[in-house]
This record gives structure tokens, sequence and C-alpha cells, in this order.
């Protein structure tokens, strides 16, 4: 039905992958606020996290302290921001269930910078830094 998020998952559309297990993956988000930025998203499509069980929830946001630490060790960053929006009025932008992790950075300041898109050589590069380090 047209989710670019489900055609990630199924392999149909490039995505920089830092992370998957049998439920979820996390990638590199194509738009990102800052070096880093990925999101963590269940494989089965939901569009708003009241749609889920809570225990899939509990296991989706349990994948976050993992995949922080590596993206934090890996993008040196000093801090991170979580985000999870629920619908347009929210500015979620894809209808699928998603936890954006953030990297923050001491000499960046805590604005939102403009998000741009990023080369796919950038962004498979640093996805392999990240992978390795989970
Ligand atoms: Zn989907």
């Amino acid at each position: 039905m047209g989710c670019i998020f489900c055609d990630i998952i199924k392999g149909d559309r490039l995505g920089h992958l830092i992370y998957e297990d049998d439920e979820h993956v996390a990638f590199l988000d194509k738009y990102p606020i800052d070096v880093g930025h990925s999101l963590v998203v269940p494989k089965r499509h939901y569009e708003r996290i009241t749609d889920m069980e809570p225990e899939n929830v509990g296991k989706l946001f349990s994948l976050v302290p993992k995949i922080a630490r590596s993206i934090l060790h890996s993008t040196k960053a000093d801090a991170f921001s979580l985000a999870q929006n629920n619908g347009k009025a929210a500015k979620q932008i894809v209808p699928h269930v998603h936890i954006h992790i953030i990297p923050r950075f001491n000499d960046k300041g805590t604005i939102w910078t403009k998000r741009e898109i990023s080369k796919d050589s950038d962004l498979a590069e640093l996805a392999e830094k990240i992978r390795n380090s989970i």
C-alpha cells in the first residue's frame, strides 16, 4: 500500500540498516537532523503506537539504549534526543511507527538544524560503523 518503511523492510527500497532482529529494524534517516539520526521500526506495519499491543511497544523501546549507545559511540555525539510522533499534526511524515534517535553535539547546540538529504555513500559508511559497534 505504498509504505516507504515496509519497502525498506522488504528490501524493495534502499535503507542503511544499522540493526535487525525478527521483529524490528533500525536504519539511518535519509533526512537527518544531525549525523547518525536513526529510526527504530517494527517490521509489522502499524500507523500509530496506539495501534500496537503494549508488549510490542515495550519490545520496540527496549532496543533504544543498545542502538543509541552504538550511535553515540560511532558519531562521537555527546547526547541524544528521542522523538516518536503519531499522526500528521504531530509531524509524523511516514505513517509507520518509528522512534527517532537524534544524536546531539555540545558544539552545535540543540536547535533543530535544517534537514538535508544525505548522500547514500556517506550513509552506507556510517551505517557500517554503527552496525559493527552494536
Ligand atoms: Zn509500513
